[in-house]
């Protein structure tokens, strides 16, 4: 059988094809020869399977679509703390291009504007970082993300220097409130460079992947990202990838997404799939015309909307008692909800020991492991005797938060 997924995708493509309103960018170039019909879609899952359509090898600038996984790189070489001194995370509400700093601090409002791309730009590597160690620190992570080495299209980066009058002006400004140091110009060109870097589809998903695990790239196993920069990263992407249309896209599309003005897109859900979309003619907010669609599309068609509520849950407890014995069944992944349930149920029992079957169990989120761990050292003061039925290590190291462990002599035989 040959799995669906890829024709779907032909499908949606083939739906959208004779769109050809909007056009490419032209303040740039290069980009303006682009070739307007191109069009590409890809969704990596987070298991690492990849489904993609159209025209997936071409490579293109990736544009704006720099700014999340730039972001990613400062916060892992500086810290939050230094990163969030110098740009913010609310949304602007404004164009890309906007000259607008927050009245206060003058910090820009996010990473995703031009502004606080610069800005972030300039925080890439070891502090006093010259350009090349900055540009490469940017293509060495994202070629991380995408799993492969992603290489700088010095002709693109050339023509939008030619004309790079605005984003000078911007940083000349930052400059001017001590946000940047250093030199404006070689920021802006190092920022221009990074916009640079050519992806296709493929690896766009692939990147947007890296963030939906949490950090871990999906195909190779590479631990890029720690998970509280992609939750960073993915949490500023929902509330300001989209520029003004933030608002708009959230509720009606609700991917997590940013835009490129060379006509691509990348949207994240996380712990689902990461998607990338290629289509070169911009609409009136210099997003891709056909790759919103596309998302939007998606959105409907395959229920990826971050708040829909028909994913259901991803865990399950339940329990049953035979000779004295309860015995408690988890299942899936553990979080919260699971966990709460089971503390529920622990608390009904009044006598004779208790089994903890976590043999169906994924694994457990952080909350879950010590809510599930709790509940055993309470039924153990309670005076029950603690068995666990764990024969993939799902829980390693059961220790019950006083240095005891559960004893095999509950129900014998058991792993403790
Ligand atoms: N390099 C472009 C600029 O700074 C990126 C803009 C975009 O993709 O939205 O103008």
């Amino acid at each position: 059988m040959r799995t669906p997924v890829p024709d779907y995708l032909d499908e949606v493509l083939d739906a959208l094809r004779g769109d050809s309103t909007g056009a490419p960018a032209n303040y740039i170039p290069e980009l303006a020869t682009a070739d307007p019909d191109k069009f590409a879609l890809s969704i990596t899952t987070t298991s690492g399977s990849t489904y993609a359509a159209g025209d997936v090898d071409t490579e293109f600038s990736i544009q704006s679509i720099s700014k999340p996984f730039a972001y990613a790189a400062a916060l892992i070489d500086r810290g939050f703390e230094r990163v969030l001194e110098s740009v913010g995370v609310e949304p602007s509400g404004e164009a890309f291009n906007e000259l607008s700093l927050e009245g206060d601090t003058h910090r820009p409002k996010n990473p995703m504007i031009n502004a606080g791309a610069i800005a972030t730009h300039s925080l890439l590597g070891a502090a006093g970082a010259g350009q090349d160690d900055r540009v490469e620190r940017a293509r060495r992570l994202f070629s991380r993300l995408a799993g492969r080495e992603l290489r700088v299209d010095e002709q693109v980066c050339a023509s939008e220097l030619g004309t790079a009058h605005r984003n000078l002006a911007i940083a000349h400004m930052l400059h001017n409130y001590g946000i940047l140091e250093g030199d404006v110009h070689s920021i802006v060109e190092g920022y221009t460079r990074q916009c640079s870097i050519l992806v296709s589809v493929r690896d766009l998903s692939m990147m947007a992947a890296t963030l939906a695990t949490g950090g871990v790239q999906p195909v190779t196993g590479d631990r890029v990202l720690e998970s509280d920069v992609a939750r960073q990263v993915m949490a500023v992407m929902a509330g300001a990838g989209m520029y003004d249309a933030a608002g708009d896209w959230l509720t009606r599309v609700g991917i997590p997404a940013k835009s490129g003005v060379a006509g691509g897109m990348v949207g994240v859900l996380p712990d689902q799939v990461g998607i990338g979309a290629f289509s070169p003619r911009l609409d009136a907010h210099g997003n891709s015309q056909r790759g919103r669609r596309a998302f939007e599309r998606l959105s409907q068609d395959m229920g990826m909307h971050l708040f829909s509520s028909d994913r259901g849950r991803l865990d399950s407890v339940g329990s049953d008692t035979q000779d004295g014995t309860t015995t408690f069944r988890l299942q899936g992944n553990v979080q919260f909800t699971a966990a709460a349930e089971l503390l529920d149920l622990m608390a009904e029992v009044e006598d004779g020991n208790v089994v903890l079957d976590v043999s169906r169990v994924h694994s457990f989120s952080d909350v879950g492991r010590r809510m599930t761990l709790e509940g055993l050292r309470r039924l153990r003061l309670d005076g029950r005797g603690i068995a666990l039925r764990d024969p993939s290590t799902t829980l390693p190291d059961p220790d019950l938060g006083d240095g005891t462990y559960p004893e095999e002599s509950a129900t014998g035989g058991l792993q403790v």
